[in-house]
């Protein structure tokens, strides 16, 4: 068994993670070494106990081993762990596919099982792509994205995301795509009476209608666009743009990675809207937060769309797909919003944190406190900068982040955007705990 320094070592000596300048961490971070994980809370080796408000990258839904998911783990282990997907089939897939499809909404059909976000989303723009090529339409084949919205990593996933600094390393590799405003953040020198979202939907309304032709499908992350920094928008954008898209004949892609299982206060976000996408993709809260695994679902319109012949075949797939764990996973999780009534009770944990975000919003570095069911998050605004902007560029958000964890909380920002996102089996004490760590941080941070 490795100590505690021993792990830092090796780990600094041979592995490269995600999404980290590598040599500042080598030579600056004292890294977090998890030994386990229960509920809301990860512990390190060490001892410490750290509130996972992050959610492990906002996986965690129901929080960590979570014992009705942990049994279907054990449970799936003493029969058969893994098996292609491809003239076969098994049970733990027949019942996530029955149990999750008529809590999405009348019109989904069909379930394609995948790996993780990005998968899903690759399959969701695969899909809409060769179903204007399959109903002979070949014109239709640009995607549509919302400035800011993320969507995942594979290349199809960057190209039809709007975050900039993730793909100026990838230069010609982006395929084409339009970028509409998001509605979620006014331009710098938007004035008026009408809202944002309205002017931003007039925005797509002119761009679509002159460009329709050539569209496949406009993606968008419901009503929270997460790693934009948690910037959020109301149900009517959605309804507007779902009217839009029907009239222009354009599939509507709801990538509800983030926001699906509970996170916005319904099952999937986009529902709030009264409307149905043409395509949603699921993952993260999907397998409970503690497997890869994923899934696109779609209607029955575009899955006729390819019968008929080999050519119209979605040719598509990996290794793992439709994996027997990760079902059995995904089916223990939706047991868990039954058995504990997960969405009925998170009015009052919307609640909590409501209140705790009306507590910090009182400190004058405190901007833009927002919240869309239990999705929260503040902007910090340096009070000693003189300017907003340069507020932003500054590294508050870090500095917050080491004085949370020195008083354990995990809270990694956006930027200088500290968000919450906490499994909705988080306590209202539990919440109330995390306020306090934040209110204590804020004051240690300036
Ligand atoms: C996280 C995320 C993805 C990518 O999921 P991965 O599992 O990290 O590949 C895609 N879309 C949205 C909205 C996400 O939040």
């Amino acid at each position: 068994m490795m100590n505690r320094t021993q792990i830092v070592e090796i780990d600094k000596k041979y592995i490269w993670h995600p999404y980290t300048e590598m040599q500042n961490y080598i030579e600056n971070t004292n890294p977090v070494v998890v030994e386990r994980a229960e509920g809301f809370y990860l512990y390190d080796k060490d001892g410490t106990r750290y509130m996972d408000g992050n959610g492990s990258w906002w996986t965690s839904i129901v929080g960590h081993n979570h014992p009705t998911l942990m049994s279907a783990i054990v449970e799936r282990t003493q029969t058969m762990v893994n098996c292609s997907f491809a003239g076969t089939t098994h049970e733990p897939a027949a019942q996530c596919a029955a149990n999750l499809l008529p809590r999405c909404g009348p019109s989904f059909a069909k379930i394609f099982f995948s790996d993780d976000g990005s998968t899903a989303v690759e399959v969701a723009v695969r899909m809409a792509y060769q179903y204007w090529k399959n109903v002979g339409r070949n014109e239709k084949k640009r995607f549509v994205t919302l400035s800011g919205a993320f969507h995942g990593e594979t290349l199809a996933c960057a190209s039809v995301s709007g975050v900039e600094v993730f793909h100026t390393a990838l230069g010609d590799l982006i395929f084409d795509r339009i970028v509409l405003p998001s509605p979620g953040q006014p331009d710098a020198d938007f004035t008026g009476d009408t809202p944002w979202y309205e002017r931003a939907f007039q925005v797509a309304a002119d761009l679509l209608e002159r460009k329709h032709d050539e569209v496949a499908a406009i993606i968008v992350e419901p009503l929270v666009q997460g790693a934009a920094g948690m910037l959020m928008y109301p149900p009517k954008y959605l309804a507007s743009l779902r009217a839009l898209c029907s009239t222009l004949d354009i599939l509507l892609i709801c990538d509800e990675v983030f926001t699906g299982y509970g996170r916005t206060g319904s099952f999937l976000a986009h529902t709030q809207a009264g409307i149905e996408a043409d395509i949603v993709t699921l993952a993260k809260g999907f397998s409970g937060g503690e497997l890869p695994m994923a899934a696109t679902i779609t209607t029955q319109r575009i899955f006729d769309a390819f019968l008929g012949s080999a050519e119209k075949t979605l040719w598509y797939g990996h290794s793992f797909t439709g994996n027997p764990l990760g079902c059995a996973v995904a089916n223990a999780t939706l047991q868990v919003f039954d058995d504990e009534k997960l969405l009925e009770s998170l009015p009052s944990k919307a609640a909590a944190i409501a209140a705790g975000l009306e507590r910090l919003s009182a400190h004058p570095w405190v901007n833009d406190a927002r919240q869309t069911g239990i999705i929260s998050a503040f902007t910090l605004i340096d009070p000693r900068s003189q300017n907003k902007s340069g507020g932003y560029l500054s590294d508050a958000g870090w500095r917050f982040y080491a004085e949370a964890r020195k008083r354990g909380a995990l809270l990694r920002p956006l930027g200088n955007v500290v968000y919450f996102a906490l499994p909705l089996t988080v306590t209202v004490s539990q919440i109330a705990d995390l306020f306090d760590v934040c209110e204590a941080s804020l004051q240690a941070t300036f």
